[in-house]
């Protein structure tokens, strides 16, 4: 029987991803909507990714009394010691705003040769249970920044982004390849492994 969990995120990518991800994990991820939760701004002050995602999801499994799972994911570049990091939703002033944030990236390494350009992308699930219990999991995966914005797939930084391995940004891969080795990707699988075990300790 699949568990009914509920996603924090309010970010129909993250969320899309997330559903694509799990379909298999016999999880049945709903939105916050789905699930009947009122509008509520979470204010993401933490310093790291993952208090972020345990206050998203503990916050909403509050609020429904469900298992709960929180997305708290960005990009962190070598170059600049790990910015825009937490802060990567919010890197040019605006929430969300992809094209200012993309063009800051952009600015900010126009001089630094391709082989400095390294970072990856970095995404902390947790899973947060009505009893308070919880479970993290973190998944990343590397790659470089490219100057100039290509593809229309993705969100985010996803144009400026080259996984190892690939010649093509997240912006131009397919969604099936991005879902197979993103971050997300790597989290979610770390986060079923967990769970796995919970279940069968129990
Ligand atoms: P959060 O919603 O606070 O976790 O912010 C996540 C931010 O990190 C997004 O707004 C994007 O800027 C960036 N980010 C996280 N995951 C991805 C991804 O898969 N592709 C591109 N950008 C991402």
């Amino acid at each position: 029987m699949d568990h009914i969990i509920v996603a924090a995120t309010q970010n129909k990518h993250k969320i899309k991803e997330i559903e694509a991800i799990t379909k298999d994990f016999g999880l049945s991820v709903i939105s916050r909507s789905e699930a009947g939760i009122p509008d509520v701004d979470i204010i993401e002050d933490g310093e790291t990714f993952e208090e972020n995602s345990y206050k998203k999801a503990y916050e909403i499994m509050k609020l429904c009394g469900k298992t709960t799972i929180a997305d708290d994911s960005g990009l962190a570049v070598d170059f600049l010691d790990g910015a825009p990091g937490v802060y990567s939703a919010r890197f040019a002033g605006v929430d969300g705003d992809d094209e200012a944030n993309n063009q800051k990236l952009i600015d900010l390494l126009k001089d630094v040769p391709y082989e400095k350009r390294t970072g990856r992308f970095v995404s902390v699930i947790t899973m947060v249970f009505p009893s308070g219990e919880r479970i993290v999991a973190r998944g990343e995966v590397e790659g470089h920044i490219v100057l100039e914005a290509q593809g229309e797939n993705g969100f985010g930084y996803d144009p400026l982004f080259v996984p190892d391995g690939y010649d093509q940004t997240f912006g131009q891969l397919s969604p099936e390849i991005k879902n197979k080795i993103s971050h997300r990707a790597n989290a979610l699988c770390a986060l079923r492994e967990k769970f796995k075990k919970k279940e069968e300790s129990l």
